[in-house]
């Protein structure tokens, strides 16, 4: 039985770089493309949040001496870069997507409006939200808690590439690292898990929104999430 009939992809930009750590490898956005129109085929309508960590992240910069504000810029167009990249890999496979970007370039992609991104998911076209939230001092795990609360998405699906869930500490340092099935926001947040950032914990405990956190190596793993198969750790208002 299906579980879950609009979702957000939240794909970190790591993600995308594969065993590469860099840019953006071909055959991992392929698979996710592939992972993604598995979904579609179940009538699943899918909104995507994509990172920029591969390309840029603004702390890295500013921790460099640049303005920090200009540095997240710079990372929230590499969010847009990323973007194109799997609404291509999309397009080759069949899938109708649009790009949404949070600060405006009418040449490349269409402008964030709401009302018109839920259109597009109830006609079934993938719509990849981009340029994060538009404002510096926020992420794209934020921009993914912001957006499923806009569009009123059930859940929100969290592709890793290093992970598959939700650890007591980090798991490829610390081997007692425990992995939770299911956990909640205030846990996550009393303790310090690096799930996402707090702004976003506390967007998704706000208006309770849960978040499914598993690995995106795994084929497959997108479709079983979103039929409410049991992986990777989910993270809950109150678990
Ligand atoms: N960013 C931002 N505002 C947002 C979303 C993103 O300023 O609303 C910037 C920020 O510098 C961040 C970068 O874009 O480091 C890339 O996003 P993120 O680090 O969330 O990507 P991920 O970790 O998912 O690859």
């Amino acid at each position: 039985m299906q579980k879950f009939n609009r979702v957000v992809l939240k794909l970190s930009g790591e993600a995308l770089a594969g065993e590469l750590g860099y840019g953006i490898d071909p055959t991992v956005i392929q698979s996710v493309a592939k992972q993604v129109k598995e979904i579609i085929e179940l009538d699943v309508e899918v909104a995507v949040v994509v990172g920029g960590g591969n390309i840029w992240r603004g702390m890295a910069g500013s921790a460099k001496g640049m303005d920090r504000a200009t540095a997240d810029y710079m990372g929230m167009l590499a969010t847009v870069m990323n973007s194109l990249a799997l609404q291509d890999s999309l397009e080759d496979i069949g899938v109708e997507s649009r790009v949404q970007t949070s600060i405006e370039m009418r040449q490349v992609a269409e402008p964030y409006i709401r009302r018109k991104a839920i259109r597009h998911l109830e006609k079934k076209r993938v719509v990849i939200f981009a340029a994060g939230t538009g404002n510096p001092y926020f992420s794209t795990d934020t921009t993914a808690a912001l957006r499923a609360a806009e569009i009123e998405a059930e859940v929100i699906l969290m592709a890793k590439n290093k992970v598959d869930g939700v650890y007591s500490a980090d798991p490829s340092v610390d081997e007692n690292a425990k992995k939770y099935s299911s956990i909640s926001y205030m846990d996550v947040l009393k303790e310090g898990l690096a799930v996402m950032d707090t702004t976003a914990s506390s967007l998704c405990m706000d208006n309770n929104i849960p978040l499914v956190v598993f690995s995106i190596m795994e084929e497959g793993n997108i479709k079983k999430a979103v039929l409410g198969e049991k992986i990777g750790t989910i993270v809950r208002g109150n678990s």
